[in-house]
């Protein structure tokens, strides 16, 4: 039994998401959590997860929807009322993407991590060129009994345990199937079993040997069979240890 921790099941655009879901479930994917990037979408992923049981939701604002107007601490509470969600974000820091929008990246982040220590959900982060900044604001607020995911993990082994130690699991992507992806490649071997998921953040980032298609939560197979032969275990086990983790991080989806 899989699960995949984050996906964007409103975004898939080479098939409905009732049809990847069908797709998913035939390869043992038994759980997905759809992913809100911001307001505008946030009727969609809460939909997708009203209609189908395995499906979950996140809501929030991703670093690279910030906008001037940042979403206050009480409306991202609001959102999170509703049916079904398990986690806030995807929210974080991604100076990659957007350096001019720093400050206003990082008052979101912190709105997030407010919220979400308010109503004791984990959070969904997403980092890109902001390592510093990433670590020393979820150190600030992060709350460390229910932290949350590094999700799509990108980053050295440092960085890793850094968030490691702050209570986060790592997330890692179908990028652990590309041949230049050796850091995280170290990082899918090194991170403890407890504390490790895996995703496909669909539709983006389709794993070999569909690298350059459109993603699909289906894939979150081929991600878990790379890790397994990774780190010398078989793929029952890795499927097995990352859906545990996944129910005890996002204890609402039990
Ligand atoms: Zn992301
Ligand atoms: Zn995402």
């Amino acid at each position: 039994m899989l699960v995949d921790s984050h996906c964007h099941l409103d975004r898939l655009e080479a098939l409905s998401a009732a049809a990847a879901l069908e797709a998913a479930r035939a390869r043992g994917v038994s759980r997905f959590l759809c992913v809100c990037i911001n307001e505008a979408n946030k009727a969609a992923v809460l939909d997708i997860a009203r209609q189908h049981a395995d499906v979950y939701a996140s809501v929030g604002v991703h670093p690279c929807d910030v906008t001037d107007q940042v979403t206050a601490v009480e409306s991202l509470c609001d959102w999170a009322s509703a049916d079904k969600v398990i986690a806030l974000g995807e929210t974080g820091l991604d100076y990659y993407h957007s350096q001019d929008a720093k400050t206003a990246q990082q008052q979101s982040f912190i709105h997030h991590l407010q919220a979400a220590k308010q109503l004791q959900l984990p959070v969904i982060v997403h980092t890109r060129e902001a390592k510093a900044d990433t670590l020393n604001l979820l150190d600030a607020h992060a709350c460390r009994q229910q932290a949350g995911v590094m999700h799509c993990f990108t980053e050295d082994w440092a960085m890793a345990e850094a968030a490691l130690a702050l209570g986060f699991y790592i997330s890692i992507s179908g990028i652990v199937t590309f041949k230049n992806a050796q850091q995280v490649r170290e990082v899918a071997q090194r991170v403890p079993l407890d504390r490790l998921l895996i995703e496909t953040d669909s539709p983006y980032l389709a794993p070999i040997p569909y690298r350059g298609k459109p993603n699909q939560p289906a894939y979150v197979r081929e991600v878990a069979s790379c890790i397994a032969d990774l780190r010398g275990i078989t793929l029952d086990r890795l499927a097995a240890a990352t859906t545990d983790n996944f129910l005890r991080l996002f204890s609402r989806a039990r």
